[in-house]
């Protein structure tokens, strides 16, 4: 395997081109003190999102009022709705501390049901999970069940919950588009839909996938005290005091009482005050279905790692002089979304001085015949991208622990650019050593470990903890 930095191989690039790639070093690359800079704005947006007055991050409330106690036991279903898959999940907390099974369906979200609209996406939710369980289930078992089976949903998306089981729909990210949910308590609908089927299942719990992340995690690791996602979008959610978020404090609850707070922080810097954006950034923003929503997130997340890397190409091909795919057919390149970021995970793992599978990878996916200086170019491009997601993605996570006094701390991490994405989790690592200023040769005090199952286990354990608190009377 090469190494990652490779710039001796420039060599043979034309001096056009090389003038091209610098000029995206320099638009792309956040440095040490960059960093900082963000992240201590991210303290202070963190703070005003829990004032009474609100900021641009959400910092919402979830209802979760407490770690699981390894205890917890029963059936449940989890219900996870991401940005790119549905998934039914059963599990069975036994009474052994920290254990689980689970059995689970994934189903393929339509992209039509993307952009269509609400009815069309609860029917589709309520099919699935009829089909799950009528195929694990026998008939006559259902109609024998005395209680209804406890079903946490776990929705990734940002909402504003007045109760756990209860959320209305701020708005869609992610790309998601589908008219009739914004504003509207999700719960409802999706109860709706349910109560059409006559399927024995309650509703006990709303949540978010970085809440269901941070409590899955601590159940198996009590050092976790952040939990995060970074895939297809990007949060983080920490266990916070009543006290210290003000917004809440006509609820009169003790102050001293933890409340998990899921941040929503993809809309960090809405506002465009510190993060370096590129010209590719505001494209992307312009041009989605949300444009000036989700600032942070549309820079560093999943869904338009694949795109940045697109418009980059496009735009040194139409507009720079250097040549870049000259004389080719671009039109597949075009297309918006076309690529995603396994296909930028590819070029960074082509493992070949020649980079001869990143040939054959623009040849097979864009029609397109690249020569070694355009191979070179589309190497540099994804590491770059690759980069700048990974260190500002840590920025988030050294906000939380700055606003927290954390000195040391396990963070549970999921999502498909955390566990898939090459290098990722190195460079995301190096930035938090940059950021918060450990000595040179000592060890990590902050790790982003690989989380246990938030949507699915987090969502059970959340449902059984909701009820252990309506049984107590405490809600
Ligand atoms: C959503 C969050 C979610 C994150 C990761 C964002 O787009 O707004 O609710 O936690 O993606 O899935
Ligand atoms: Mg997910």
């Amino acid at each position: 395997r090469r190494q990652p930095s490779r710039r001796g191989s420039m060599a043979d690039v034309p001096k056009d081109l090389l003038e091209r790639i610098t000029e995206l070093e320099h638009l792309f690359t956040v440095d040490a003190s960059k960093l900082k800079e963000v992240m201590n704005h991210f303290v202070k947006e963190l703070e005003k999102g829990l004032s009474k007055e609100g900021g641009s991050i959400p910092m919402n409330p979830t209802w979760v009022m407490d770690y699981p106690d390894g205890h917890e036991e029963g059936t449940f279903l989890a219900l996870d709705m991401g940005g790119t898959n549905l998934r039914v999940c059963e599990i069975i907390l036994p009474k052994e501390k920290g254990e689980f099974e689970i059995i689970q369906s994934k189903y393929k979200m339509p992209e039509e049901l993307k952009t269509g609209n609400s009815d069309e996406l609860w029917e589709y939710i309520a099919d699935c999970i009829q089909q799950f369980i009528e195929y694990h289930h026998e008939i006559e078992e259902l109609e024998d069940m005395q209680e209804h089976i406890p079903l946490g949903f776990t929705f990734s998306y940002p909402a504003t919950q007045e109760y756990i089981d209860h959320g209305i729909l701020q708005r869609w990210t992610k790309g998601f588009d589908i008219s009739g949910v914004e504003g509207k308590d999700v719960a409802e609908l999706f109860e709706n839909a349910l109560k059409k089927r006559k399927l024995p299942i309650k509703l006990s719990a709303l949540i978010n996938d970085t809440t269901g992340t941070l409590i899955a995690s601590h159940y198996t690791d009590e050092t976790m005290q952040i939990g995060c996602i970074f895939g297809t979008g990007c949060n983080a959610a920490y266990m916070e005091n009543v006290g210290s978020v003000p917004k809440i404090a006509h609820y009169n609850l003790p102050p001293e009482m933890p409340i998990a707070i899921n941040c929503e922080y993809g809309a960090f810097d809405n506002e465009h005050v510190v993060l370096p954006r590129t010209p590719y950034d505001v494209i992307i923003d312009n041009d989605s279905p949300r444009p000036g929503q989700q600032s942070f997130e549309k820079m560093i997340a999943g869904l338009y790692l694949g795109e940045l890397f697109r418009l980059v190409l496009v735009d040194l091909h139409d507009n720079k002089d250097c040549q870049v795919f000259e004389n080719q057919d671009i039109s597949k390149l075009r297309k918006a979304y076309t690529l995603d970021a396994s296909f930028l995970s590819m070029i960074e793992e082509d493992p070949f001085e020649n980079l001869s599978e990143t040939g054959d990878l623009l040849q097979r996916v864009l029609g397109v015949k690249a020569n070694k200086p355009e191979l070179e170019l589309c190497r540099r491009l994804a590491e770059l991208i690759g980069t700048r997601a990974a260190r500002l993605s840590a920025c988030g996570v050294a906000a939380i622990c700055k606003k927290k006094n954390i000195e040391t701390c396990h963070v549970g991490a999921d999502g498909s650019v955390f566990n898939k994405y090459p290098h990722f989790k190195a460079r995301g690592a190096l930035a938090l050593r940059e950021m918060l200023d450990w000595p040179k040769g000592t060890k990590d005090k902050v790790s982003i470990l690989p989380a246990e199952d938030g949507s699915g286990v987090g969502a059970a354990l959340i449902a059984a903890l909701t009820i252990k608190r309506v049984k107590e009377g405490n809600l």
